[in-house]
């Protein structure tokens, strides 16, 4: 059985850890690093991403991968291929990234679909750290009514809560310094959530944020499943808070399961 975790590559303890649990599942696994153009709204973004292909393989190396799949965008998308994917997400790709990132989603699952048709693999293990995108695949791959199966990793975090991640190199300084306070307001929007309304909880969370000169793109309290904003905890199974901001130039999201 195969076990694929696909990456845009600068890999780090979440990509490894991702790893780790597609070996507990599978006898084999696949790796791909592909920093995939469609899924990029900036060209700005795309060009700064970083690339450390050496760096990578020595982990993958080390962590004992079967198979690194490193394909060119040629390979990827041939001249003589379509591959245009008509699925409608709903609104799930519509809130959230989706409404600051128009089209990252498409590109998301156009990519991750192709990968997948190469691939072929039993399970397809991707991280909560991107909780809409592993939503966005989930619905996927009912809707195509695909075989695979569709495994969450946990957030893997640097000590000081930073959830790790390809971006983290770009922060300053200085941001770096400030940035465990994402996780903190989440944490603390979570021990918070049954002694203070949602209004009150992001107003804080905001202020918070803005002391420290996070410009804060959003931050949402979800029903796990639609993604949609919610108004009283106690009528949903699955509670997730999510959020995006501007560090400097660099943009990070996160995101904590508050009930479940
Ligand atoms: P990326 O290379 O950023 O596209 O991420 C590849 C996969 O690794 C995706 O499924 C991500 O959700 C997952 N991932 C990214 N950061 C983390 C993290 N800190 N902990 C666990 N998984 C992660």
């Amino acid at each position: 059985s195969i076990g694929f975790v696909p990456t845009m590559g600068a890999l780090h303890e979440g990509h490894i850890s991702l790893i780790r649990q597609a070996q507990h599942l599978n006898e084999l696994v696949v790796v791909s690093i592909f920093v995939n153009p469609t899924q990029f709204n900036e060209k700005g973004d795309l060009d700064a991403y970083p690339r450390t292909p050496y760096k990578d393989i020595d982990a993958l190396v080390k962590v004992g991968c079967d198979v690194l799949f490193m394909p060119t965008v040629d390979e990827v998308y041939p001249k003589d291929l379509n591959p245009e994917l008509n699925i409608d997400f709903g609104k799930l790709d519509k809130v959230l990234e989706g409404a600051f990132r128009p089209g990252h989603f498409k590109g998301v699952a156009q990519v991750v679909k192709r990968l997948l048709d190469i691939v072929q693999p039993n399970d397809l293990i991707m991280g909560q750290k991107d909780f809409q995108q592993w939503s966005i695949i989930n619905s996927m791959i009912k809707q195509l009514n695909l075989t695979v199966k569709l495994q969450m990793g946990e957030t893997v975090r640097e000590q000081d809560g930073l959830a790790m991640s390809s971006r983290n190199v770009r922060l300053s300084a200085d941001n770096r310094i400030k940035a465990p306070l994402i996780h903190q307001t989440l944490s603390a929007i979570k021990s918070q959530i049954n002694s203070k309304s949602i209004a009150e909880l992001k107003q804080w969370a905001v202020s918070q944020l803005d002391l420290e000169g996070f410009r804060l793109e959003y931050i949402d309290i979800i029903d796990g499943i639609t993604l949609l904003p919610i108004q009283a905890v106690e009528k949903h199974e699955l509670v997730v808070v999510c959020i995006a901001i501007w560090a400097g130039e660099v943009r990070l999201i996160d995101n904590l399961i508050i009930k479940k």
